[in-house]
């Protein structure tokens, strides 16, 4: 199966940051995808903005680089990427200072589309976006795009909205969470909402509870500053596994449109109780062997921040009262990988009797690697023997629905970027959603420190803390295992 693709008229996109990590290891490799996909069309532009001294050539080098070691060896020999760098400009020019703003000007073209991609640090969101303005370089198709972590709490993130509204309006910002740009992701709401099978079981009344986790296996990198002041439940669960939940638990909307979609997941994290104390598990990955624990890493050697965190929420809704969402996230695991699963009630009534054994329906959403859902359930056990049941997996994995040769389905940052230049905010957080998720997140955050909370150790590469696991067992439960 073939994707349709529909190419997006020339376009500008301008990414301010254009030298940094997140620039060479997505966005500068997702845009060439889409131009070896033939989405993106001759004549846009990629404009890097940064404070180096580079001349464009030296910057094309760059971007060539980026390309040859992240975009997975596509098309790098025939010409494509030569191409492609004709598209590719470079200015230098300081977000906090008043040079080059008139020469970005002059690269822009006319009514068609620009983006103005801000991969740097928060900080100078305002800076760019005043600047943007005050420079006279906003047409009727601007956008801007804003990456995580979007504030640090929910004063810092009002602060943040409030700074951006000054200067553009909400249907002009978009706020990247790259989990919904995964192919999964919007395949749950055409699971959910393109057949009759599950919608009518996706309640409390059938389903026992629901697991989300995001396993990685990395510890913190060269980000240990920035982690070490934000830990799991700031760079994570308040956003990828907040969304995440937002999107089981939603209503279905009205239509597929931007508002529709973002009104019914803000009412689910308005229908989150606050969680309890003794719902929250906090672990910090412990070394093993030659890698350093975590507080080696971060070099911190008294630091209090988890690197996982595991905790039991409740959506206070009719939909969803009395079915438990059990969300975990954590560095330094076993096996890189985020899954959902939707765990089913059993049977009311077993007609087998006790010894032909007993399994629940499960649906898991696989969001990395592999992405995919696969549906447990049960069959008799082939044979001639008794009737004995056992769990089959009814399995289907995009990669193989979608490639004809195998290949990945596209990268979360390639869709996410061909949306801001279509204008569809679908898949971008509105900025009172963000608001109303440090709502949720700051209380917690504050009770550990209220409460001088340690996080337990945890052995590097296993499961997490032993309490993570008692959160379960306490209500006769089991994670389901990390696999890769
Ligand atoms: P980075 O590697 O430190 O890159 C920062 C970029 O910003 C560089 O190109 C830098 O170039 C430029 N820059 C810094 N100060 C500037 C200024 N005053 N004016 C103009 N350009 C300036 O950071 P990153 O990892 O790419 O991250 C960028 C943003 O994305 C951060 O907010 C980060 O939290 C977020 N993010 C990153 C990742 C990731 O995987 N890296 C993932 C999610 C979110 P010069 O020094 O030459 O100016």
């Amino acid at each position: 199966m073939v994707s349709r693709i529909i190419p997006v008229d020339p376009f500008d996109l301008v990414v301010f940051g254009g030298t940094g990590d997140l620039a060479r290891r997505k966005i500068i490799p997702a845009l060439f995808r889409r131009y070896c996909a033939g989405q993106m069309r001759t004549g846009s532009h990629l404009i890097g903005v940064a404070r180096s001294a580079l001349e464009t050539a030296s910057y094309r080098q760059l971007v060539a680089e980026a390309i040859r070691e992240f975009s997975g060896g596509r098309a790098c020999e025939d010409g494509t990427l030569e191409r492609f760098l004709e598209f590719v400009e470079y200015i230098q020019l300081d977000a906090q200072g008043e040079q080059g703003w008139p020469a970005l000007g002059e690269l822009l073209q006319g009514d068609r589309t620009r983006a103005f991609y801000m991969s740097v640090g928060p900080s100078l969101f305002g800076d760019i976006a005043g600047r943007i303005r005050v420079n006279g370089l906003v047409n009727d198709a601007t956008r801007i795009v804003v990456e995580k972590p979007f504030g640090h709490d929910l004063e810092s993130a009002r602060a943040l909205n409030a700074t951006l509204a000054e200067h553009f309006g909400e249907a002009q910002i978009y706020r990247i969470d790259h989990y919904l740009g995964k192919e999964t992701v919007q395949n749950l709401m055409a699971v959910r909402f393109g057949n009759v099978l599950f919608e009518p079981l996706w309640n409390s009344q059938y389903v026992d509870h629901i697991q989300i986790t995001v396993a990685e296996t990395v510890g913190i990198g060269g980000r240990g500053a920035y982690y070490d002041s934000a830990g799991a439940m700031r760079d994570m669960m308040q956003n990828h596994l907040m969304q995440l939940l937002c999107l089981i638990a939603m209503e279905p909307p009205a239509r597929f449109e931007p508002d529709a979609v973002r009104d019914e997941k803000l009412k689910v994290i308005r229908a989150l109780d606050p969680v309890e104390p003794h719902h929250i598990v906090r672990g910090q990955f412990a070394a093993e062997g030659d890698t350093p624990g975590y507080r080696d890493e971060v070099g911190a050697p008294r630091s209090t921040t988890e690197s996982y965190v595991a905790l039991k929420a409740h959506v206070s809704n009719w939909r969803w009262s009395g079915t438990p969402f059990y969300l975990r996230t954590g560095k330094r695991l076993v096996a890189r990988s985020s899954v959902i699963n939707v765990v089913f009630k059993d049977a009311p009534h077993s007609i087998f009797g006790a010894e032909a054994g007993q399994h629940s329906n499960i649906l898991s959403i696989r969001l990395q690697p592999n992405e995919g859902i696969t549906m447990h359930v049960t069959i008799k056990e082939p044979g001639p023997g008794g009737m004995r049941l056992i769990d089959v997996p009814l399995d289907m994995s995009f990669a193989e629905a979608l490639g004809p040769d195998g290949q990945d389905p596209p990268d979360a940052y390639e869709r996410l970027i061909m949306d801001v230049i279509r204008g569809n905010q679908t898949l971008f957080m509105r900025g009172d959603e963000v608001e109303a998720a440090w709502a949720w997140t700051d209380p917690i955050i504050a009770g550990w420190q209220a409460r001088g909370e340690v996080p337990k150790p945890y052995d590097a590469f296993g499961k997490g803390p032993e309490d993570a696991d008692h959160l379960m067992r306490r209500d006769k439960r089991d994670w389901r295992g990390i696999k890769p």
